[in-house]
């Protein structure tokens, strides 16, 4: 299929002439900025921050290009990966009209999304063992279907889905193919950011949520063509990500990556310690294998156990209710100490 932005935009957005922020107008060297109506004798705190942020991010991308061995021009930074998702259904979707593809059991945020930006939401369930089906693909890609999320390692189910599944997708759609790789630094398979020059409708997300440990800075990136990242960069909100946010990014991807390496090497081994020892346990019928910092697990009354670990102050995610998940909870991988918590709780749970 011959992908052409144009065509998949909505019209709207083809046209659409950003707000332009002071700071974009003027982006020369300046010492008197009066141009922005900001307060120039200072903050009301220790850091400076009277000023407001680059819109653009330039700093931060250069970082990000260096540490995800992609150009700048293919970096898009959003306020966390939930703007990203937002701005990508907006750009495509026109309301009361188009559509989303989904693989639940997959992560909530894509069909709320779309319900907010009145895009209707077509489903094609996983498999058994949580891969893509693709002959049920086959007939379901008609050409309201603009947007397609795979999420990889899938949130809830943990599994990767296959790159050959992933590779036919975006060779069937004519739309875009946004492939979430949130949990990519706790999986061994490579990220398709490399393969964006193999495909023009390719947008591959990932976070500084997870494995960098930064879900309070709401720092997300996309990776896709220039055409797509300029897209996005004409629709965002002018300061989508603060200073602040922007700094501390840069600070962690300048001299916190040997840091996120420990944390992810302590977390799959306690993943593979908590998934031996909960497999023991007698109302637990299946611990899924995972290559994200949760487990999958299936278990006898699993409502029940969740209100048990309530009244012990452990909290973990009733999955019962999704497609495919019946009598499962999803429960992140902690630290040790809670890891040791949980798995006694789950004892005297099991009596
Ligand atoms: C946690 C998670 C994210 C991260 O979202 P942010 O808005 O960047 O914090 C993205 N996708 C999936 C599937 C997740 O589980």
């Amino acid at each position: 299929m011959v992908f052409d932005l144009r065509k998949i935009l909505r019209a709207n957005v083809r046209g659409f002439k950003p707000y332009s922020c002071a700071r974009t107008e003027f982006a020369g060297e300046a010492s008197v900025l009066l141009d922005a109506n900001e307060n120039s004798l200072g903050s009301s705190l220790p850091g400076e921050y009277n000023r407001y942020p680059d819109p653009l991010q330039r700093r931060l991308k250069e970082r990000l290009s260096e540490v995800k061995d992609a150009p700048v021009s293919r970096i898009f930074v959003g306020n966390g990966s939930d703007e990203v998702i937002d701005l990508l259904i907006r750009a495509v979707c026109e309301p009361g009209r188009d559509k989303v593809l989904v693989f639940p059991p997959t992560y909530g945020m894509y069909e709320v999304c779309a319900a907010l930006n009145d895009a209707e939401v077509e489903q094609v369930p996983l498999t058994q063992d949580f891969s893509i089906d693709i002959p049920a693909l086959a007939g379901n890609l008609d050409e309201r279907i603009k947007i397609a999320f795979v999420c990889s390692p899938n949130n809830p189910t943990g599994n990767c889905i296959d790159a050959k599944a992933i590779e036919t997708l975006l060779e069937r759609t004519r739309g875009i193919v946004v492939l979430d790789e949130a949990y990519t630094d706790f999986c061994p398979d490579r990220s398709f950011i490399r393969r964006i020059s193999d495909f023009p409708n390719l947008v591959v997300m990932q976070t500084l949520s997870k494995a960098w440990g930064l879900a309070g800075l709401r720092l997300g990136m996309a990776f896709a063509s220039e055409d797509l990242t300029d897209v996005l960069s004409r629709i965002k909100p002018p300061y989508n990500v603060g200073s602040a946010a922007q700094a501390l990014a840069i600070e962690a991807l300048t001299n916190g990556a040997a840091r996120k390496e420990e944390m992810v090497r302590t977390i799959l081994e306690e993943r593979a310690r908590l998934a031996r020892a909960l497999a023991e346990l007698r109302f637990v019928r299946k611990v899924f294998p995972s290559d994200a910092n949760f487990l999958l697990v299936k278990m006898d009354d699993p409502r029940l156990v969740y209100r048990r670990l309530i009244e012990k102050h452990i909290v973990v995610r009733d999955r019962s209710s999704a497609h495919g998940c019946a009598d499962c909870v999803r429960i992140t991988v902690g630290a040790p100490e809670q890891n040791r918590m949980l798995l006694a709780a789950m004892k005297d749970i099991e009596g």
